[in-house]
């Protein structure tokens, strides 16, 4: 029997970074034994669910390189992703309402389903009796349902939900990773599978769609738990038109993913961390942010409604949209914790890091290294050379910023150098198109050797490459660099030799321009390192670049000069030397 996986997303928004590791250990498990991997979006939730958001997660999984073998088609670099050569689609519950309603309709015929026609208030009444007698609300079918009469009330058209009557003996299943799972009936109730708009719960939906697609393998996180007892209720419960019971799948529920304090990270973590810096700043309310943002883009700020902006600031349970939250960090000079695929893609991640970080959250291969240590590192043929269930741990587990980090610079540092480059230009192509305009990949590949070593994300070459992106008149100096190159002995006269040498330069690559500080140094008796903070101050502004000789040689001539002409001015000015 070939083993089938599915990921099935409900596309309400990015991918969450927790939801790329179910999809990565359902892939890997797929690849190991030479079986099959679907993607299916869950997108019954009419309310919440988006095209945009499918589309988004369909490129976060391709970006990541975790491929689909059946699912939506997509185009990811020329390689066709999905398709549906076992005819078992389509992939969008939105579009299978059809099959949904004929499996209700069985089960409604069979007894084991009815329509309902509790209006909210009568729900509510029901949950708040039972609270008052301190019982968990479990809803039932009312001791005088008629079930003929509820059928001719849903045949006119009244508007109903339809339940499934849960059969009243204790659900037993087994779970891979955390073993035998024993539920009784007294906690389940009789759960909706069909809502009054006629789209199926998601309880029902899955089902249904698991069984028809052939899944084998059920992985998904520790939230559903919760939920795997219904769903193996209703698939003793179903069957096929031809008669035959559904399969009941293996299980596999996943780790939380949490925060070094152990609370589950997730989205919200953004805003309390913008939260928390806004207060710092004294920021209480949108007036104020927009006072910092003033000069600076911030569109999705602006057009934020200050009421959301004032209850978001107070009300711990409130999340600003994606956009304007990132235009509040910005403004406020924080970074937001990434916690979806897509921020960890804007910061400048590469895939492969990402994967091989992300690959080892509740899961370890088990296996030790030449020297004796946990193999700390895999790529993805390792993953499935090593891949089972059974080495999927039970206990929550901790995202490690400062690893995924380590793992990020040591892929840079791995990338030939044009290859660094072709990742930079995708990268600023999409997330930093000032960064790209000012400094071009061409320049980026002169010095592409320099700039690596000295990255621990794509944005970081950037960061590295400041002083090149800034236009001469806007360098600024820091007047503490200024203070401490110019501490050595006849600075100025240093500086003018330097300029000097620079002036007359007959050769401008790298190779040369690295000789003129050692020259200059032996002509007055100091030392390299007494003259080259000068240098670096003079065109970067700061005491840290890559090499001199490749930081000039980026610049070129005119811009060294024209910086060494601003640098002296504000030496004069200071007055050392
Ligand atoms: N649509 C569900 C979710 O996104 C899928 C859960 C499952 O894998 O069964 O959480």
């Amino acid at each position: 029997m070939t083993l089938i996986t599915r990921f099935a997303p409900s596309p309400t928004g990015h991918l969450h970074i927790g939801g790329a590791r179910t999809a990565l250990f359902c892939w890997a498990l797929a690849r190991r034994h030479a079986g099959r991997f679907l993607l299916r979006i869950e997108d019954t939730d009419q309310k919440r669910s988006s095209e945009s958001a499918a589309r988004g997660i369909l490129e976060d999984l391709a970006w990541l390189g975790i491929a689909w073998d059946e699912g939506p088609g997509f185009d990811a670099d020329g390689r066709r992703l999905g398709g549906d050569p076992r005819a078992v689609g389509p992939f969008y519950q939105s579009q299978r309402l059809e099959t949904y309603r004929r499996f209700a309709q069985d089960l409604i015929d069979r007894g084991l389903a009815y329509p309902a026609f509790d209006t909210p208030d009568e729900l509510a009444a029901l949950r708040k009796a039972a609270e008052a007698e301190k019982r968990t609300f479990t809803y039932r079918r009312s001791p005088g349902y008629d079930p003929a009469r509820a059928i001719a009330r849903r045949a006119a058209g009244e508007p109903c939900v339809i339940r499934f009557a849960m059969p009243p003996a204790p659900v037993r299943f087994r779970d891979e990773v955390l073993g035998e799972v024993t539920v009784p009936y007294e906690e389940l109730d009789d759960f909706v599978i069909l809502k009054a708009d006629g789209f199926p719960t998601y309880h029902f939906g899955v089902v249904i769609d698991d069984e028809l697609m052939g899944v084998t393998h059920i992985l998904r996180g520790q939230e559903h738990l919760n939920n795997t007892p219904r769903h193996v209720a209703l698939m003793s419960a179903m069957r096929h038109p031809d008669g035959a019971a559904f399969r009941v799948p293996a299980f596999a529920h996943l780790t939380i993913i949490a925060n070094p304090d152990n609370s589950k990270m997730s989205k919200r973590d953004r805003d309390k961390a913008a939260r928390a810096r806004c207060k710092e700043l004294g920021v209480g309310d949108l007036a104020g942010a927009l006072a910092r943002a003033a000069g600076s883009p911030a569109a999705h700020l602006r057009a934020l409604d200050p009421s959301a902006f004032a209850q978001w600031i107070t009300d711990k349970t409130r999340q600003l949209d994606h956009d304007a939250l990132e235009d509040l960090a910005r403004v406020i000079g924080i970074t937001l914790p990434e916690v979806a695929v897509d921020d960890f893609r804007r910061s400048g991640y590469l895939p492969e890091a990402v994967l091989s970080y992300i690959c080892l959250l509740g899961w370890n291969p088990g296996e030790k290294d030449a020297q004796g240590r946990d193999l700390e590192r895999l790529d993805l043929a390792q993953l499935v050379a090593k891949f089972s269930l059974e080495r999927v741990g039970k206990s929550a587990s901790k995202f490690d910023r400062a690893k995924l980090l380590n793992f990020n610079q040591q892929s840079i540092a791995a990338l030939p150098d044009d290859e660094f480059v072709r990742r930079w230009e995708a990268w600023a192509r999409r997330d930093d198109p000032h960064a790209l305009a000012r400094l071009g990949a061409a320049r980026l590949r002169a010095i592409a050797h320099a700039v690596k070593p000295r990255c621990r994300t794509l944005r970081d070459a950037a960061e590295v490459l400041r002083f090149a992106l800034t236009a001469d008149a806007e360098l600024t100096f820091d007047p503490k660099a200024i203070a401490k190159a110019c501490s050595v002995e006849r600075a100025g006269a240093l500086f003018r030799a330097l300029a000097d040498a620079l002036r007359a330069a007959p050769d401008w690559s790298a190779s040369a321009l690295d000789a003129i500080v050692p020259e200059v140094a032996a002509a007055h008796g100091a030392t390299p390192a007494q003259v080259a903070p000068l240098l670096r101050v003079a065109v970067t502004g700061t005491l840290v670049s890559p090499p001199l000789g490749d930081t000039l040689a980026l610049l070129g001539r005119a811009s060294t000069l024209a910086r060494l002409d601003r640098c002296a001015a504000q030496i004069d000015r200071a007055g050392p030397g």
